[in-house]
């Protein structure tokens, strides 16, 4: 009777490929609705093919679950690109320098 002489078979095979919790990523959405001053009227998580989110004209913001695999700052540009459309519908100049200027007071002085 030899104890366990298999390991769990959990290797480093799979790096980075743990996804976080949803609830979490809408924890992390809310935090930045309330640091940008919008309210989404609801946070959504759905398969999404070809964009990282979509905005709703009623305040609903969508994320694709695709997010939830994300390093930080592909998920953090996501979730600001979208609550930004809750104030700016469109991607004009006003857009673009809302979200610059978010992402830029969002990261260490060292990046970039
Ligand atoms: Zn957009």
């Amino acid at each position: 009777m030899r104890p366990s002489a298999r390991r769990h078979e959990v290797t480093a095979e799979s790096p980075m490929a743990i996804p976080m919790h949803s609830d979490d990523f809408k924890a992390e959405v809310s935090t930045w609705a309330i640091a940008l001053g919008v309210t989404p009227t609801e946070i959504c998580l759905a398969p999404m093919r070809r964009k990282w989110g979509s905005c709703s004209t009623r305040g609903r913001v969508t994320f694709s679950l695709d997010l939830l695999l994300q390093p930080d700052q592909v998920r953090r540009e996501a979730i600001v690109h979208e609550l930004i459309h809750l104030r700016v519908p469109n991607h004009g100049p006003l857009f673009r320098a809302l979200l610059a200027a978010t992402l830029r007071s969002t990261s260490s002085p060292q990046e970039g």
